[in-house]
């Protein structure tokens, strides 16, 4: 129950209490007051009837009408007196009983008992009968025993009086009432002083609980009313300093940190207490996955740590991160999650080959086929059994869009990605530099592992990765083809045709041999015209075959020059790892000695290293 209704029903109660007990109190007194005088007066009447009648008796006068008994009737009310016989008076004098009025039950138990009784009877009129017994007595020269048979003290008779006090009854409901009306009167005032009183503090009260549950909710521009200068008026004062504090300091925080994050807007009604707290928690969350990914040691570990964002942070179980490969104008799927099993994209191929066909990347603009159906068409995830939405964010690299981002979503999911968008924005925001750096890095070291002319990977690439490739390969108990390959008179073609066509035949000889050779061998560049074929799982008469094939296609090939064809032949060394050597590197030399051998004995041949040429050498 409210303050207000609290003190409503004890003001109410109090006064009705106040007007009942004080009206109850006066009515009863007063009724009290009223008999009481009605009785003496009564008493005063039967007394005198009583006494006048003795008198009359003993002196004998009976028969006369006694001057005071007939000024009784002049007593303002008095209805009349009656003198009723006891039993042993009408016995003695044998008194016909049937020829007076009724002796009353009230006439009847003065007789018996002795003592006084009175009545009130209400009807159309108001009578009051009062009786007081009639006792013998030898007194004064008035013996009653003179006559009468028993003893001095018996009740020989009652004395009744009637009065009629309808007018007092009525004068005296008339005045009870108007008592009342006072006290109800004094009742009001004593209410209205007491709400003038405890109004304030309502207000007080009721002001304060709008202005906490106000706060409760995040909002502290609730403010009191500062009524008096009391200790209520100090509560108000205080109550307003406070929620001004609270209102300044984290409102304003909470719209720095907006202003820092640069995605969320409060809206009007949002918890701002709540709001603050999911806003710092996402900058903690945001800044802690900044400084893990920067020292994340690839691009590939950033990139899956950004998988394990979306799916264990984010809750997003459907997904796919773009790489944006500016060179060819490509997406590459770099990571996806959630895909039917008939699809391996959510989006059609065409994204792949042709990165303006993803709207995100085109626009750098955050595509949500919520806004619109039908938004990019390149979207496969539409076609699927429950039609799911996507939401595409581009993520811009040094001002142009390096990746995009994909979160696919069922209607369900709608309100739960809309609520994460700022968030996974944040994300994306502190994860761009980083990709951008990370994959800088990529790059450049891919350049130091490959010749940038024929684009092979080079002699350093060999030195970082060889253990990865000899390990699979002894763990399979195989064996890896060398073949150490060299153009024949390359110095020739320079000093004949000039450098540029020197690079231009470097380039085809280079072409030759990948053709040549097959995916899964490794072909690099080992000096300026020398070549390092890794024939992964080769054995002896394999590894000679492909050097053949080598050898064929080199001398069958004319290369184009501004002087006229020109066709160059290949001398090839060939020895096997690790069956000619376990020691990859001695290996390699010894197809280099194989090479040489090739070279001494008139070039354009396949020469299988042999024991022995090692100390010819
Ligand atoms: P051999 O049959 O004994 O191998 O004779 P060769 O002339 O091929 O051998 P040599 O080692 O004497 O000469 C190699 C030449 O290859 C020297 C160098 O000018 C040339 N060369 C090396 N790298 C490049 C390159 O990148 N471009 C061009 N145009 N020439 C290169
Ligand atoms: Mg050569
Ligand atoms: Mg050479």
């Amino acid at each position: 129950m409210k303050l207000r209704h609290k003190s409503q029903l004890l003001i109410i109660i109090s006064s009705l209490l106040v007007v009942a007990v004080f009206a109850a109190t006066s009515i009863i007194s007063y009724h009290r007051y009223s008999l009481n005088a009605l009785q003496r007066q009564a008493q005063m009447g039967a007394e005198m009837i009583r006494l006048t009648v003795t008198h009359e008796m003993t002196e004998g006068q009976a028969e006369h009408k006694n001057p005071y008994i007939e000024n009784l009737k002049n007593i303002p009310g008095l209805v009349g007196g009656v003198v009723v016989p006891a039993k042993s008076v009408i016995d003695q004098y044998e008194i016909d009983m049937s020829v007076r009025t009724q002796v009353t039950e009230m006439e009847k138990r003065v007789l018996a008992t002795g003592e006084e009784q009175s009545e009130l009877i209400s009807g159309d009129r108001v009578r009051y009968t009062y009786s007081i017994p009639y006792i013998a007595i030898n007194e004064n020269n008035m013996n009653c025993m003179a006559c009468h048979v028993g003893n001095e003290g018996d009740v020989i008779g009652v004395v009744s009086l009637e009065m009629d006090v309808t007018q007092q009854f009525y004068e005296a409901i008339r005045d009870t009432v108007g008592i009342s009306l006072l006290f109800l009167l004094f009742a009001g005032g004593l209410a209205f002083a007491l709400r003038r009183f405890l109004n304030p503090i309502e207000h007080a009260t009721e002001e304060l609980n709008h202005t906490v549950s106000l706060a409760e909710e995040g909002d502290f521009s609730g403010r009191m009313i500062k009524r008096s200068s009391d200790e209520i008026g100090e509560i108000a004062e205080r109550t307003n300093h406070f929620m001004g504090v609270l209102d300044n300091s984290i409102g304003s925080i909470t719209k720095d940190l907006d202003t820092l994050t640069g995605h969320r807007q409060i809206a009007e009604r949002e918890n701002l207490l709540h709001t603050t707290v999911s806003v710092v928690h996402t900058m903690a969350m945001v800044s802690q996955f900044k400084q893990i990914i920067e020292n994340d040691r690839t691009l590939e570990d950033v990139y899956s740590r950004f998988q394990q964002l979306l799916e264990q942070q984010l809750h997003f179980s459907r997904y796919s991160f773009y790489e944006v490969s500016n060179s060819n104008n490509r997406l590459n799927a770099v990571f996806t999650g959630g895909l039917p099993e008939d699809m391996d994209l959510w989006c059609k191929k065409d994204v792949i080959l042709n990165c303006d066909f993803c709207r995100a990347k085109r626009t750098a603009m955050i595509t949500n086929s919520h806004d619109a159906e039908n938004i990019c068409p390149s979207f496969a995830g539409r076609d699927t059994e429950n039609g799911l939405y996507h939401l595409c964010l581009p993520m811009m690299l040094s001002g142009s869009v390096g990746g995009v981002l994909q979160v696919v979503y069922s209607e369900e999911e709608k309100a739960m990605v809309m609520s994460e968008l700022p968030v996974l924005q944040s994300f994306m925001d502190e994860a761009a530099p980083v990709i951008e750096t990370k994959r800088l890095m990529k790059s450049l070291r891919e350049s130091s592992l490959r010749d940038p002319m024929t684009n092979l990977y080079n002699r350093r690439f060999l030195e970082e990765h060889l253990e990865t490739v000899t390990s699979g390969v002894l763990r399979r108990n195989s064996t890896i083809g060398i073949l150490m390959c060299d153009l024949d008179h390359f110095k020739h073609v320079n000093d004949t045709y000039g450098h540029d066509v020197g690079d231009d035949v470097l380039k085809g000889a280079c072409e030759i041999m990948r053709k040549t050779l097959r995916e899964a061998d490794l072909l690099i560049r080992f000096g300026g015209e020398e070549f390092l074929a890794l024939l992964i799982d080769a054995d002896e008469e394999g590894g000679m075959i492909s050097g053949e094939r080598i050898r064929k296609a080199m001398e069958e090939h004319s290369f184009k020059t501004p002087k006229g064809p020109l066709t160059k032949t290949m001398s090839l060394g060939y020895a096997i790892y690790p069956n000619d050597n376990d020691d990859f590197w001695e290996c390699a030399k010894l197809a280099d000695i194989a090479l040489y051998q090739a070279k001494d004995t008139g070039r354009n041949q396949v020469v299988r290293y042999q024991k022995g040429m090692a100390s010819e050498e």
